[in-house]
């Protein structure tokens, strides 16, 4: 059905107009899944009864002329971290494989009360510890432009389902980059919002003061709807924030004549790839003629935001994952002489290599003696880039960059390099660390026709300013029409 490669809005009107019904989407959607999925690999289970009871809903609410909200009856996926109430919720670990989630996240209610049918659980790098879908458990998923390249992570699933058109809108987490470095190698947007924006209740925590979930979608109109159906406040969070999130999606079209752009320095030497410069730059060259100012901007700590992610990143993981000790939920190793020995056996069968190298290097970075060696400084060093970003947001409106220094990457080609993996996340995690809204959009391919992503940050609780910017340039390049041949 050529319908399911169009955008929700699109998908919208045609509902609406009663063209198709939200029956026939989600079958369509259904089909293409079972049709394309042992190849792409990006579900890990689906749940398309619940889908096609929503869609039932839908079309009992067009058929008498009701109202529906705007991405009422359009497919959409979850990331496989998040509670969808009977459904599994495995994180891509050994040690969830069978686990059953007893309740609903804030995220997955409110998809409900939108009327969103959720067909499925999207695979992830395990507990979304990865920047390419190769550390899942189960399998690794492709990308749907190239199969023997990575669809980026850790957010993988949701990203190729979407740009291969499996469905039409996913969600996704991002602890230090996992939704925009998907979105930028699978050629779709992706989108970051301020922290606290969405509540984190029911995602299986990571790093709980970078964790934040966002959408996945083919336009940015589409994005802002979907932002729209899960941010807000929610007591059951308590970093979530008491704020109005306001009209974005109708505020995106407003023009950005006047707008001031930075362009970080930092992000556009070093190691970035000759296609993906050409591509930023023409990006930039874009928003110059839409009657924005470009300036460029240094932020000189930025290449310590690597360092200092992997140290609060791990300390919080190596407590949060504390809780996965074969008491309570999930998998419990069998023939154990005691309990000390049950903890042991259950986590060193039930977590993968990665996992547990950040339990490791978290728990050492919050050991007695080592603590403000590491742990203190990294928090500082946070706090100094932060600052950075607050000066730099006195001069601009947004910061643009490459969201990758390069273009998706073969299958294996760093799965045995930790480091290099590490590496691909240079433009994205400093956003994390400072709680700035931040996306990716597809920009240009490079020689091998592989998506390009721009990175475009805004200051926190500028999500306005951010998705008009990125609204404006998309309708200027038109790249976000392209689609894989999959
Ligand atoms: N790639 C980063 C990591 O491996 C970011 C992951 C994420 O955002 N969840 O930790």
């Amino acid at each position: 059905m050529e319908l399911l490669k169009k955008t929700a809005t699109q998908q919208h009107e045609a509902l609406i107009n009663k063209e198709v019904s939200a029956k026939e989407l989600v079958q369509a959607s259904i089909e293409r899944i079972e049709k394309l999925d042992n190849t792409l690999g990006a579900f890990n289970s689906t749940t398309f009864d619940f889908a096609l009871e929503t869609a039932k809903k839908v079309d009992e609410k067009i058929a008498k002329n009701e109202k529906i909200p705007p991405l009422a009856g359009i497919p959409l996926a979850l990331k496989d971290n998040m509670n969808l109430k009977g459904a599994k919720t495995t994180c891509s670990s050994k040690i969830l494989e069978n686990f059953i989630s007893p309740y609903d996240a804030t995220i997955t209610t409110k998809l409900k009360q939108n009327l969103v049918p959720i067909l499925g659980k999207t695979n992830l790098d395990e507990f979304a510890m990865g920047s390419s879908n190769e550390n899942s458990a189960f399998k690794p998923v492709k990308n749907p432009y190239n199969l023997s390249k990575v669809p980026g992570g850790s957010s993988g699933g949701s990203a190729a389902c979407v740009a291969s058109s499996e469905v039409t809108l996913s969600l996704g987490s991002d602890t230090g980059g996992s939704i925009r470095l998907p979105a930028s190698f699978c050629g779709i947007t992706g989108f970051k919002p301020t922290y606290g924006r969405v509540s984190r209740y029911g995602l299986v925590a990571f790093a709980s003061s970078l964790d934040q979930i966002g959408p996945f979608a083919r336009s940015i109109e589409d994005t802002a709807y979907l932002y729209e159906a899960i941010a807000g406040y929610d007591e059951k969070d308590s970093t979530s924030l008491k704020l109005e999130v306001g009209d974005v999606s109708g505020n995106i079209k407003k023009d950005i004549k006047g707008l001031k752009v930075g362009v970080i320095k930092e992000l556009m030497t070093e190691g970035v790839s000759d296609d993906v410069k050409t591509s930023i730059e023409n990006a930039i060259k874009t928003f110059e003629k839409l009657g924005a100012t470009i300036k460029e901007i240094s932020l000189p700590l930025l290449k310590h935001s690597i360092g200092v992610y992997y140290i609060v990143a791990t300390a919080e993981a190596s407590s949060n994952l504390a809780r996965f000790d074969g008491v309570r939920y999930g998998y419990r190793a069998q023939n154990c002489e005691n309990l000390l020995d049950m903890y042991c056996k259950t986590r060193a069968q039930g977590f993968g290599p990665e996992v547990k190298r950040r339990i490791m290097l978290g728990t050492y970075a919050l050991s007695s003696g080592y603590y403000d060696a590491y742990y203190k400084k990294a928090q500082q060093l946070r706090r100094l880039i932060a600052n950075d970003f607050i000066e730099a947001f006195k001069e601009v409106d947004i910061l643009v960059s490459p969201t990758c220094p390069t273009t998706a990457f073969d299958l294996n080609s760093k799965a045995d390099n930790p480091l290099e993996m590490y590496l691909t996340d240079i433009a994205t995690i400093s956003s994390n660390l400072v709680g700035a809204p931040a996306l990716s959009m597809p920009v240009g391919f490079d020689k091998d026709s592989m998506p390009v992503g721009l990175q475009v940050i805004a200051k926190p609780l500028d999500e306005i300013t951010l998705l008009k910017s990125a609204y404006n340039l998309e309708q200027e390049l038109q790249v976000y029409n392209s689609r894989p041949n999959i």
